[in-house]
């Protein structure tokens, strides 16, 4: 069958290098740097009717994903997520357009779901049998997921530190999990002998495209939404996954001829244990150095000492007038409280974490009462327990 996607290459971040994207890739063979699906945009696309008129979900517009199954392709029922209003906190902090995009209610209540959707589809593709990745839990749980929808290997080495039901969740959805003192950072040096010796392919945060791809449709989904973009989004950041896919997502939406140049500010939050993000964006740099000693955090998504990523998070930062904001922990996790308590929404640590963001932002007038922002918030409070 011919492929429904409209992808042609892949490009790196860093050195604009082309790779095929008919086999399997890691990161830039020259320069290291992560690698970006690019799609043919010319011909015949689909209209913006079009694609309303298809069934809402991550594979909404299959034309811009890598799989080549389109709308064939086996899902989990990821994507699509509502973006709520957010009622009693918009007087409270007298943002009255403040919404919260809710990806708490993704297959394995996270938005790695997404990712790994996109991943794991192409993987089976391309005939991977076994992947391999360092976690801090979410994304651990998402690849079991879909590795056992695809019949794909999955193995999984996360912190000690990782909450029981995430190590159950992943255990039951099939994947071999490897526990490891220390961050993100140490599980992914354990993991590097072992999937040299094993020949799994890695799944790491941007050392494989398609996470992206899955990823920035949750930019897609508020233009869906809202039929333009909001004036902010304020995102919890770890590798920034989330954030450079949607951020390519504007320049896919502005070259489709959807949207014009503006875009909305990106706010990066981080906790304040491991901030590397906010400390770049402060000293004006174009990467982050890494964090030497990072704090525990109830927000275990955003303890990321370093990301590879760090580039292209500061540039879209800073492209779009956007800033960064660390916040304590007694800050995130009483936001957390708030979420459940004014909105009926049992959100992770790191929602409270944006909340907490948005609460300084406002104070100090950098929102003010005519922005509308969107919180993300990325995962489920259950999991955390
Ligand atoms: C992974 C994760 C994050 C960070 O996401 P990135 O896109 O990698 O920055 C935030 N929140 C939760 C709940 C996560 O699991």
């Amino acid at each position: 069958m011919p492929s429904l996607s409209r992808m042609t290459f892949l490009e790196c971040g860093k050195c604009q290098k082309h790779h095929a994207a008919s086999e399997p890739q890691n990161v830039c063979t020259d320069c290291g740097g992560p690698l970006l699906a690019r799609y043919d945009l010319t011909g015949k696309l689909p209209s913006l009717e079009q694609v309303l008129a298809r069934r809402p979900g991550q594979n909404r517009l299959f034309e811009l994903a890598p799989s080549e199954l389109g709308p064939g392709a086996p899902t989990l029922g990821e994507g699509a997520t509502p973006l709520i209003a957010a009622g009693r906190l918009c007087s409270d902090l007298e943002l009255p357009r403040l919404l919260i995009k809710d990806e708490a209610q993704n297959p394995t209540g996270s938005f790695k779901a997404r990712g790994m959707a996109a991943a794991l589809a192409r993987a089976a593709e391309l005939g991977i049998g076994a992947v391999c990745l360092p976690s801090a839990g979410n994304a651990g749980g998402a690849a079991a997921a879909y590795g056992a929808l695809h019949g794909i290997e999955v193995h999984v080495f996360v912190p000690a530190s990782t909450p029981a039901p995430i190590l159950h969740e992943t255990r039951a959805l099939g994947a071999k999990v490897t526990l490891v003192d220390g961050t993100i950072a140490d599980a992914g040096a354990a993991l590097a002998p072992l999937a040299q010796e094993h020949g799994w392919f890695s799944l790491a945060t941007l050392k494989e495209p398609y996470r992206l791809e899955g990823k920035k449709v949750m930019g897609y989904e508020l233009f869906y939404d809202l039929r333009r973009l909001p004036d902010v989004i304020v995102y919890p950041t770890g590798g920034g996954t989330g954030l450079i896919g949607m951020w390519k997502a504007f320049d896919e939406l502005e070259a489709l001829g959807w949207i014009g140049s503006n875009r909305p500010r990106m706010v990066s939050v981080q906790a304040e244990g491991c901030a590397p993000m906010v400390r770049a964006f402060e000293a004006g740099l174009d990467h982050a150095p890494p964090i030497e000693s990072p704090a525990i955090s109830a927000a275990f998504g955003l303890r990321v000492p370093g990301a590879l990523g760090d580039f292209l998070i500061l540039d879209a930062l800073r492209q779009s007038g956007g800033t960064a904001v660390s916040v304590s922990e007694e800050e995130l996790l009483a936001d957390t409280r708030e979420l459940g308590h004014k909105l009926g929404l049992q959100t992770s640590p790191e929602g409270g974490a944006c909340l907490a963001a948005i609460r300084k932002l406002r104070a100090a007038n950098w929102l003010t009462a005519d922005d509308e922002v969107v919180l993300f918030n990325t995962g489920h409070g259950l999991k955390y327990a």
